[in-house]
């Protein structure tokens, strides 16, 4: 069938053509963990390459049937198997590996403490034991609201000990949005800190914990972390100290028996396109997909170091800060702050102290490297990194190029790794022993997923074109439900492919991509932030890029504003690099530098300079919220955003910008 008997609906043009091609090093496959690409054909058969997988867990019981596909979308993994996550987590690595380092915190003011799997095994049953006083048994939900300090892991995992789902609530997150995710889990118990350490600040949390706490009938114990010492109110028979709660607690405790399918933990996604969902994973399925990725994408040894830079309020510091690299052993740095405390290079800093061998981080972050500039890094010897990774949003190629410089130092794989708090594992990325990458591209779907690129129907994509971003089937990690609320479930993920009549469940991701015509995808933002110009759908993440790739841009972002003549016209908001000025000449040039490098027709119609862009907690640009000032509406929903006073300053900057798409 040719394009010119059946014209694909045109879904989201494909209009950047990076050309650039990173194959692995010699020296690097050949000590991969994984490094043939056979892997591939074997995780078409996809039950049964999870299940081949799958006795690198801890099982009480095994399972009597890898997938119940049965009542879709609803799966069930390792059907009837029995475990307790901690048990792959901590117990097993007793024996042999007691001594050995499960975290370096780094404290923000520099303090620091190292655990070994055997003192994280016993402080994680002693708080098991504590909840356990405080009446906490299996299936009862526990808030977690703290800063990053090695009470946080111990706190998921005395939850996981005894069977009962933890909900963690990043600790940047403001009363309001507290009380509303304790009540959401109806839990039972909070644990939080007096205080926590950001930016040399001390942030309140027990004091914004009180304040939700008004609201929030559940709650009948708060655990209290003492991290900076400073006197908070404790009320009596409710508030306990953790660390007197712990204190005469046994360092053992049997874990609980949960089921493959037994609730491991609730966590709200981050809120960047709306209210945020309580996605709900459990935990066979769950910690395979976490252990199996963070194995073989980040390529770990037993001797490496291991640092993720995420929080662990949200999904990706629970897989790759706490299940992923406990599950295998591995030596992780934990740190507490920002990356500019007490300067811009603490980062830096602890790579080289640590020697740490593989970081993973979010380009929000690169970004804002760039924009600093390179001498940060460069005061630090980073030769141990082998290996460097993205999450969170798509990476511009040129801070990918920049990461792959002046952090990876021209020799570490990069791998930009797409996946979701809904996937629960990363889903697309290279395997750096296998695959060639390409700056901005996430590359192919990891053995045993099933992803696809469609169109308005559903159908697929030729290669080369861009749509929808679809799983084409289930996998070991997948959300199982929103929490209460299976119906928004089904709507949300599996309403707008399926084809239930026909038995076919396909999930939807949110997000538009591309797929070259090697098959490698292109992610390209949000399918909600996709701009309509002239009947021409483009992606904000293409202009974006095209900006990003000027000498002077640090990051843009874009959105399609209503236009009269148009249909939308695009609206750019630039960052400019380090000391460079914003002025009319400079917009001029950018406007030219986006028609030459992706064409005339995306070409923004206005750009606002800003020191800043408006940002979810978890560093996301919140796009819709430059759609409301781009047409001077009333703003929507800002309770997840972090920096509330840049967006008023971008208001009045934006006001005075308002042309056609046309001039
Ligand atoms: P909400 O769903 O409430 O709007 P959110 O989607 O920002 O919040 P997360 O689950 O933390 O919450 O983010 C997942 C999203 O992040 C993906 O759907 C995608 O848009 C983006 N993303 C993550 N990793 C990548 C990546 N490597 N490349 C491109 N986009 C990515
Ligand atoms: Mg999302």
């Amino acid at each position: 069938m040719t394009e010119a008997q059946n014209e694909p609906s045109v879904t989201i043009e494909a209009l950047m053509d990076e050309q650039r091609v990173f194959p692995p090093s010699k020296e690097f496959v050949a000590q991969a963990n994984i490094n043939a690409a056979s892997v591939y054909e074997d995780g078409k058969d996809y039950e049964t390459f999870w299940e081949n997988q799958a006795d690198s867990l801890l099982w009480r019981k095994k399972w009597t049937k890898t997938l119940d596909w049965s009542n879709p979308p609803f799966a069930k993994w390792f059907v009837d198997g029995k475990l307790n996550v901690t048990e792959s987590c901590l117990d097993r690595h007793l024996e042999n590996n007691g001594d050995k380092v499960a975290y370096y915190f780094v404290g923000e003011p520099g303090d620091e403490r190292t655990v070994t799997y055997r003192q994280l095994y016993e402080e994680v049953c002693q708080l098991a034991n504590g909840l356990a006083s405080l009446g906490v048994s299996k299936g009862d939900r526990v808030a977690i609201y703290m800063g990053m300090t090695v009470e946080l892991p111990v706190a998921l995992l005395a939850c996981a000990r005894l069977g009962a789902p933890h909900s963690v609530v990043f600790g940047g997150f403001s009363s309001d949005a507290l009380m509303d995710r304790i009540n959401d889990a109806e839990a039972k118990v909070l644990i939080t800190c007096d205080e926590s350490w950001r930016n040399g600040n001390k942030i309140a949390l027990k004091s914004y914990a009180d304040s939700a706490l008004e609201k929030t009938p559940s709650i009948e114990h708060v655990v209290v972390v003492k991290r900076t010492g400073t006197a908070v109110p404790m009320i009596q028979g409710r508030d306990i100290y953790y660390h007197e709660l712990i204190k005469d607690q046994p360092k053992e405790r049997p874990a609980t028996e949960t089921d493959s399918e037994d609730t491991l933990f609730i966590l709200y996604t981050s809120g960047t396109t709306g209210k945020p969902k309580g996605i709900v994973h459990t935990t066979g399925g769950y910690l395979l997909g976490a252990s199996f990725t963070h194995k073989n994408v980040f390529d770990i040894k037993d001797d490496d170091v291991y640092w993720c830079t995420a929080d662990i309020g949200w999904v990706t510091g629970h897989s790759y800060i706490v299940y992923g690299p406990l599950a295998n052993g591995t030596t992780s740095v934990l740190y507490e702050g920002v990356p500019n405390y007490p300067d811009k290079d603490r980062y830096w800093a602890i790579i080289e102290k640590y020697k740490v061998n593989q970081l993973y981080t979010a380009p929000t972050s690169i970004r804002t490297f760039m924009k600093w500039g390179t001498e940060f890094p460069e005061r630090h010897d980073m030769s141990s990194l082998r290996l460097i990774g993205t999450v969170g949003e798509p990476i511009n190629p040129e801070a990918w190029i920049w990461y792959n410089k002046y952090i990876g130092g021209g020799r570490a794989p990069i791998v930009d790794t797409w996946w979701q708090t809904e996937t629960g594992h990363i889903m697309i990325s290279p395997l750096p022993g296998v695959t060639t990458t390409k700056p901005g591209s996430a590359t192919v779907p990891l053995p045993g997923i099933g992803a696809d690129i469609v169109d308005e129907e559903g159908n697929p994509v030729p290669w080369g074109g861009g749509g929808y971003l679809v799983l084409t089937h289930p996998w070991p990690g997948m959300l199982r439900t929103i929490f209460k609320d299976p119906q928004r479930f089904v709507d949300t993920y599996w309403g707008r492919f399926s084809k239930p009549e026909e038995n076919r469940w396909v999930y939807f991701a949110g997000d538009g991509a591309k797929r070259d015509v090697d098959g490698y995808y292109w992610l390209l933002g949000r399918v909600d932030d996709v701009m309509n110009v002239s009947g021409h759908r483009i992606s904000t993440l293409e202009v974006e890029s095209a900006l990003v790739d000027h000498q002077d841009v640090a990051e843009a972002a874009v959105v399609g504003r209503n236009d009269p003549i148009t249909g939308q016209a695009i609206a750019a908001f630039v960052t400019l690099k380090g000391h460079v000025q914003g002025n009319e000449q400079l917009i001029a040039e950018l406007r030219e530098h986006v028609a030459a490098k992706i064409g005339k027709i995306a070409r923004p119609a206005s750009i606002v300079f800003t020191d800043e862009l408006p940002k979810t907690r978890s560093g996301k640009i919140m796009r819709r919220l430059l759609r409301d000032i781009s047409e001077q509406r009333q703003l929507g929903d800002v309770t997840t955003l972090a920096n509330a006073d840049v967006v008023n300053d971008i208001a009045a900057r934006a006001a005075a910008m308002q042309t056609s798409q046309e001039d």
